[in-house]
C-alpha cells in the first residue's frame, strides 16, 4: 500500500493536525477530513475566554486559512456527519449517503457535552458549549447585569464565569462536588482558584446539584438547587463535563469504554482505524487507561498517526499538559493525577506550583503563573526525568535538574 487513501472523521483540533502532518512529512496518498460542524477546523479554547469575553475577533479562530486545505490537497466535507463505518467494505457513509472509501480510517470525533437530564433543560437561555456556534450563542446573551448560572465548576464552567464577569453579568457557579475542578485538581489549586472567582464578584456555591430550571413563556427565569435555593438566572450555561464522540466506532463494533478504545499504538480493535484526541481511550505509561480532553493530547496523538502511517514503529508516548486561563490568572498542569497522596508546594501566594505525588512517584505539577516551572517540569518529563517530593523542594534548582537531562 504505497499511497493509502487517509480518512479522517472530525475535523476539529486531532483531525486538523493529523491531515497537517501528513502532508508536511511528504505524505502523497489522498486525505480526506469530513466534519459535523460547517466550519474549517478553529480553535475552541477561545471560546470560553477572549472569544466569549468578545475581544478575539472571529479571524483568529481559524486553525488555518481556507487556502491551506486545497494547497496541500486536503479534501474536506464539512457540515455532514459520518454516519456509518463499514468496515467490511472499507468504506464511511455520510448522512447524505456519499460513500468515502479509506485504506486507514482515523477518527477523531471529539467529545460533546454531558447530557444533562433535568426538568426545564429545553428552556429558552439554558445553553451548554462546545463549538463555535454554541460561543456565538451564548456571547449574545452576555450584557452587563444579565445574571449567569453556570453549572459544573470545571475548566470550561470557570472560564465562562470570568468571560461573563468580563462583560458584566452577576455569576453564580454551583457545583455539586466539594471543591471546583475537582476531576482535574488538588483541593490546594481549587481552593486559590474559589478565592481568586470570589475576589472577582463570582458567588461559588460548591457542594451543590441543580434540582430544576423554571421558566416563563419558555425562557429560563430560575435554577433550583437541591439545597433548596432558588437563584434567579436569565442565562444558564450547562458546563458538567462532556462524553467521548462514539457512536458511529460503537456501532460498526469496534470497542467503545469511555471512548474509543485503542492500543499504544492508537489502533482501535479494527487494524485499519485508529483514534485520536478527546475520543480515544489510550493505555498511559502509569498502566491506566485514560481519555484526555486537552489540546496538546490531541495534536500529539494525531501527530504520532500520522508518523506511524509514514512507517514509524514506535509506541505512543507524551508528557500530558493543559492549560487555562481565568481573570488573567494562568493554570498549567503537566502529568496526569489519576492517584496523589502528598503534595509539595514551591513559590509564593501569588505565584507558585504544586508538586502532586503518588507515594514517591510524581504524577503532575500544578502551576499557578508559574510557567517557568511548568515548562522546565515539562522538560524533565520530556527527558524521560521524574522529581522526588525532595528534589520538588523550593531550595532545589530545577533549571539545573532539567540542563542536566538534556545533556
Ligand atoms: C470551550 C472550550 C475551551 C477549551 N479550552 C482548552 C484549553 O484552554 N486548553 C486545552 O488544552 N484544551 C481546551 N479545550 C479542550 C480542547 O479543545 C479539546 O481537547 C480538543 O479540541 C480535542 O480535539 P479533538 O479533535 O479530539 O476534538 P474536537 O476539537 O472537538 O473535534 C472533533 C470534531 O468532530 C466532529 N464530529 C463529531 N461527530 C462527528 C461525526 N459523526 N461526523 C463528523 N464529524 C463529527 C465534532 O463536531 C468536532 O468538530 C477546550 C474545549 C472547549 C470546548
Amino acid at each position: 500500500m504505497n499511497t493509502p487513501r487517509i480518512v479522517i472523521a472530525g475535523a476539529g483540533t486531532a483531525g486538523h493536525h493529523l491531515a497537517a502532518a501528513l502532508r508536511e512529512s511528504g505524505f502523497d496518498g489522498a486525505v480526506s477530513l469530513i466534519g459535523d460542524e460547517p466550519h474549517l477546523p478553529y480553535h475552541r479554547p477561545p471560546l470560553s475566554k477572549d472569544y466569549l469575553a468578545g475581544t478575539a475577533h472571529p479571524d483568529s479562530l481559524s486553525l488555518r486559512a481556507p487556502a491551506f486545505y486545497t494547497e496541500h490537497k486536503v479534501a474536506t466535507h464539512l457540515g455532514i456527519p459520518v454516519r456509518q463505518i463499514d468496515r467490511t467494505t472499507h468504506r464511511v457513509v455520510l448522512a447524505d449517503d456519499r460513500p468515502l472509501a479509506y485504506d486507514h480510517l482515523v477518527l477523531a470525533l471529539g467529545a460533546s457535552p454531558r447530557p444533562f437530564d433535568i426538568p426545564g433543560r429545553d428552556l429558552r437561555g439554558v445553553v451548554e458549549l462546545r463549538t463555535r456556534a454554541d460561543a456565538e450563542s451564548l456571547r449574545e446573551h452576555l450584557r452587563e447585569g444579565c445574571r449567569v448560572v453556570v453549572v459544573g465548576g470545571g475548566f470550561i464552567g470557570l472560564e465562562v464565569a470570568a468571560a461573563a464577569r468580563k462583560r458584566g453579568a452577576d455569576v453564580t457557579v454551583l457545583e455539586a462536588k466539594p471543591t471546583l475542578m475537582s476531576r482535574a485538581l488538588s483541593t490546594t489549586a481549587a481552593a486559590h482558584l474559589a478565592e481568586l472567582h470570589t475576589a472577582q464578584g463570582v458567588q461559588v456555591v460548591c457542594s451543590t446539584a441543580v434540582s430544576a430550571l423554571e421558566g416563563s413563556a419558555g425562557r429560563v427565569y430560575a435554577v433550583t438547587t437541591t439545597g433548596g435555593q432558588r437563584l434567579a438566572a436569565d442565562v444558564v450555561v450547562l458546563g458538567s463535563g462532556v462524553v467521548p464522540n462514539v457512536a458511529p466506532a460503537a456501532a460498526a463494533g469496534l470497542d467503545v469504554a469511555n471512548g474509543v478504545v485503542v492500543d499504544e499504538y492508537l489502533t482501535t480493535s479494527d487494524p485499519r482505524i485508529s483514534a485520536v484526541g478527546d475520543c480515544a481511550n489510550f493505555p498511559a505509561p502509569c498502566g491506566d487507561r485514560i481519555r484526555l480532553e486537552s489540546i496538546q493530547n490531541a495534536v500529539d496523538q494525531a501527530r504520532y498517526v500520522a508518523r506511524r502511517i509514514n512507517g514509524h514503529t514506535g509506541t505512543y508516548s507524551a508528557v500530558p499538559y493543559f492549560w487555562s486561563d481565568q481573570f488573567g490568572m494562568k493554570l498549567q498542569i503537566v502529568g496526569h493525577a489519576a492517584r496523589s497522596d502528598r503534595t509539595v508546594i514551591r513559590g509564593t501566594d501569588t505565584k507558585f506550583s504544586i508538586f502532586r505525588f503518588h507515594g514517591d512517584e510524581l504524577a503532575a505539577v500544578e502551576s499557578i503563573n508559574d510557567p517557568m516551572t511548568h515548562l522546565t517540569v515539562r522538560k524533565i518529563l520530556g527527558a524521560g526525568g521524574t522529581l522526588t517530593p525532595d528534589q520538588a523542594d523550593e531550595t532545589v534548582d530545577l533549571r539545573a535538574l532539567a540542563r542536566n537531562l538534556a545533556g
